[in-house]
């Protein structure tokens, strides 16, 4: 370890975070060092990284693959690790400063849990682990002294515009939202969009799971969910509307009327910089917005009727408990299934929907019961409706 550089941990290191959070990290070497790369399948790219990056560990998933590995990396003193337990071991490190969490899903809970009992700062992208368990994970942060650093672009900008500013003085925040790929359609025309259209994103280029929920709007009602943890707001506080161009990532208005937005290009590279990099900003040769490209800003009504996963969000938001954490297993499961071609894009709404309503309702969980509720709807999403 060279003195005074930032220690990195990037959990899903391979994935569309990963990969730019390591440009970020290459283009400004004597800030950073990668401590841990980690990856569920794709073990090519992960000894790519590890060969080009040199972290103390990697952990592969997929323990198949951990002789491939491990005998890619033989000549090395990189120490080779596999299976999802390895991932709550290697956060813990005493040399990791900050922890991406650039993983996806469920996943991410419980590496995180164990970094920010380690006291690492947390840059976050992997939302789901706070909609899944915000209501632990942020007296949590609180308790061990550490920063949750938001990654998603919305989060960022609302973080950023808050620099210097009392949470109190918050009147609300308004979160942008692209519309995906099927904004203006109707439930009509969604009867049978087919997954190559659902993963055709407009504005950003993400992994499948996140693209999927951009284009069913669960994306941006994991995000509500998001925001009320990370900057402690009621459900009422949170706005969402609909600019397709994605030039403002998100607003906040005070107590005085006084808005203050965040703008740029759509490039996941700057949350990303900014949170590694916070409270500073470094220089960066990112793409710059000319607002001779942008003549007219565009700004319309998130259509909750059509796209009933961000209602539900709020549903499971005002209900608490432990309803998000079924809102997210069940709509994991009802991704994977449209992926799969076994059901259509709007039954994972129908999914999620019915699985808020026959899961066991918990009003104050434990994380025990947050993992039980998780395994629980998993399994009746899987067995779930289909008609
Ligand atoms: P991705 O699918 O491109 O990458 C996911 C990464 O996580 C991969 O490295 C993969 O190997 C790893 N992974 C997948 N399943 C895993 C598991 N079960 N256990 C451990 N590792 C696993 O996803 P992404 O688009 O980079 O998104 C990552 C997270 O960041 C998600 O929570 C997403 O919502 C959030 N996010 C992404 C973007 C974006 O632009 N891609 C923007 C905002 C927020
Ligand atoms: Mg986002």
């Amino acid at each position: 370890m060279v003195e005074g550089k930032k220690q990195i941990a990037i959990l899903g290191s391979t994935g569309s975070i990963g990969t730019q959070a390591l440009e970020v990290i290459e283009a400004n070497p004597q800030l950073f060092e990668v401590y841990v790369l980690t990856a569920q399948n794709n073990v090519d790219l992960l000894i790519a990284q590890a060969l080009k990056f040199s972290p103390k560990v990697v952990v592969i998933g997929k323990e198949s693959a951990y002789q491939t590995l491990k005998e890619a990396l033989s000549g090395t003193a990189i120490k080779v690790l596999a299976g999802s337990k390895a991932l709550e071991e290697v956060v813990q490190y005493e040399a990791i400063d900050v922890v991406l969490t650039a993983l996806v899903g469920y996943a991410g809970l419980l590496p995180t849990v164990k970094a920010i009992e380690a006291g690492k700062h947390i840059a976050l992208a992997n939302k789901e682990t706070l909609v899944v368990a915000g209501e632990l994970i942020m007296p949590l942060a609180a308790k061990h002294g550490i920063s949750i650093l938001p990654v998603d672009s919305e989060h960022s900008a609302i973080f950023q515009c808050l620099v210097g500013e009392s949470y109190q003085e918050i009147e609300k925040i308004i979160l942008t939202a692209s519309g995906g790929p099927f904004r203006g359609k109707k439930i009509v025309d969604l009867q049978n969009v087919s997954k190559e259209q659902a993963l055709k994103h407009p504005n950003w280029s993400m992994g499948a799971k996140i693209t999927i929920d951009s284009a069913s709007l669960m994306n941006k009602g994991l995000e509500v969910i998001e925001a009320k943890w990370l900057f402690g707001l009621e459900a009422d506080q949170i706005e969402v509307i609909v600019h397709p161009q994605s030039i403002i990532h998100s607003l906040v208005q005070f107590m005085d009327g006084s808005m203050k937005a965040q703008m740029g290009l759509p490039d996941m590279k700057l949350p990303i910089q900014y949170a590694l990099t916070y409270p500073n900003r470094i220089v960066s040769d990112f793409p710059r917005f000319n607002f001779a490209n942008f003549p007219y800003l565009h700004f319309e009504p998130a259509d909750m009727q059509t796209f009933r996963n961000l209602n539900l969000a709020y549903e499971a938001l005002r209900k608490g408990g432990n309803m998000a954490c079924m809102l997210n297993a069940a709509n994991e499961i009802a991704v994977e299934l449209f992926l799969q071609d076994k059901i259509s894009f709007l039954q994972i709404a129908e999914l999620n929907e019915f699985c808020m309503q026959k899961g066991t309702f918990i009003a104050h969980p434990t994380l025990e019961d947050y993992v039980r509720t998780d395994e629980e709807v998993r399994g009746m999403a899987r067995l779930g409706k289909r008609e």
